[in-house]
C-alpha cells in the first residue's frame, strides 16, 4: 500500500472525517533529515496533521504549520497543499529520549510545552489566514485538536502517530481528523467519544495494515462512513538549483566575489528537504556576471 488520504462524511453529513497513511512520506522525511526516533515521531506527527489540513484547502491554496514549544527539537516547520504534497523539517533532528510512562516515544519532551502552534493559510491573492494557539500538551495530536476548537471554532479530534524501527527507520505512520458540523446530535457525539476511548492508537492500526477507509470505519462505525475523495500523499519539495542560484545572485556581485575568494565554491542546502546544491568557482563567476548585469 502506498500513502494516501481519504476525505469522508459520516452520520448523514453531521461529521467530516479525514484519515491518512503517511508511512512512506514520514520515511522520506526521516531519511532526508536523518532524524532520531523521538524527533521522527514529532516531525512525522506534524507532517501527518499537515497533509490532512492541506486536504481541507482548495486549488492552489497552501498552508504552513510552525510549532515552537521551547523543547530541544527547536522549531518544527511543515508546508502542505491541497494536492497531498507535504514537506517539513525540525531545527535539531538528533533528538531522542527514553520512552514515556505509556511506552511511547516522548514527543512532548522533545517539542516542549512552552510556546505556540501557528498555522498560516495562503489562500491566494494575498489573502492569508493566521491562527495561533499555545501548545498545551506537546504531543501534537491534542495540540491540533485544541487549535481547531480554539482558532477555527470546529470541535475536532485529531489523532496522529508514528512507530519507529530499532534501526531508526519508520515502521508505520498515519492519522485522522474528525470534525463535528454545527448541529451534530448528542447521541452521535457520545458514540464517537466512546469509540475514541476504545480504539487502538492510529499508528498501530496502520502497522496492522488497515487502510485509511478502514481506520475511519474503526472510528465511526462500519456503514456510517461515506468516502468523498481519495488523494495520494507524498513528501514533495519544490526547491531547485535555479532558486538557489537566484538567491546567490540576489546577494550581489561583491558578496559572490567574497565567496569565490574565501571558499572557492558555494554550497547551500534546502531547509525543507536537506538537498544540497553545490556551485563551482566557474559557476559562481557566471552568477557574479548576472549579479553585475542586474546592478548596472
Ligand atoms: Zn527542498
Amino acid at each position: 500500500m502506498s500513502d494516501y488520504l481519504v476525505k469522508a462524511l459520516a452520520y448523514d453529513g453531521q461529521v467530516r472525517a479525514y484519515a491518512a497513511r503517511t508511512t512512506d512520506t514520514v520515511s522520506e522525511a526521516q531519511r532526508r533529515h536523518q532524524t532520531w526516533p523521538t524527533a521522527s515521531a514529532a516531525l512525522g506527527r506534524a507532517i501527518t496533521a499537515g497533509v490532512m489540513m492541506g486536504a481541507m484547502l482548495k486549488g492552489d491554496d497552501k498552508l504552513t504549520i510552525k510549532i515552537d514549544g521551547g523543547g530541544p527539537i527547536g522549531t518544527i516547520l511543515v508546508d502542505s497543499n491541497a494536492k497531498g504534497e507535504v514537506r517539513g523539517y525540525v531545527t535539531n533532528p538528533h533528538v531522542h529520549f527514553d520512552l514515556n510512562e505509556h511506552g511511547k516515544l516522548d514527543v512532548a519532551k522533545a517539542v516542549g510545552t512552552n510556546g505556540m502552534l501557528t498555522v498560516v493559510k495562503d489562500l491566494g491573492l494575498r489573502d492569508f489566514f493566521t491562527g495561533q494557539v499555545p501548545i498545551i500538551s506537546g504531543e501534537l495530536g491534542e495540540d491540533f485538536t485544541y487549535y481547531f476548537a480554539s482558532s477555527e471554532q470546529v470541535p475536532s479530534s485529531v489523532g496522529v502517530g508514528v512507530l519507529v524501527n530499532p534501526d531508526n527507520t519508520i515502521l508505520a505512520a498515519g492519522g485522522f481528523i474528525i470534525q463535528l458540523m454545527p448541529g451534530t446530535e448528542e447521541k452521535t457525539i457520545d458514540q464517537i467519544e466512546n469509540r475514541l476511548r476504545t480504539i487502538p492508537p492510529v499508528s498501530r492500526m496502520v502497522e496492522k495494515g488497515l487502510t485509511p477507509e478502514e481506520i475511519l470505519e474503526e472510528l465511526l462505525g462500519k456503514g456510517n462512513v461515506k468516502v468523498l475523495e481519495t488523494l495520494p500523499v507524498a513528501f514533495v519539495c519544490r526547491c531547485s538549483r535555479e532558486r538557489i542560484a537566484d538567491a546567490l545572485i540576489s546577494l550581489g556581485a561583491q558578496e559572490i566575489q567574497d565567496i569565490i575568494d574565501k571558499e572557492g565554491y558555494a554550497e547551500a542546502s534546502c531547509h525543507f528537504c536537506n538537498e544540497t546544491y553545490r556551485f563551482t568557482k566557474e559557476e559562481l563567476e557566471q552568477l557574479k556576471q548576472l549579479a553585475n548585469a542586474k546592478e548596472e
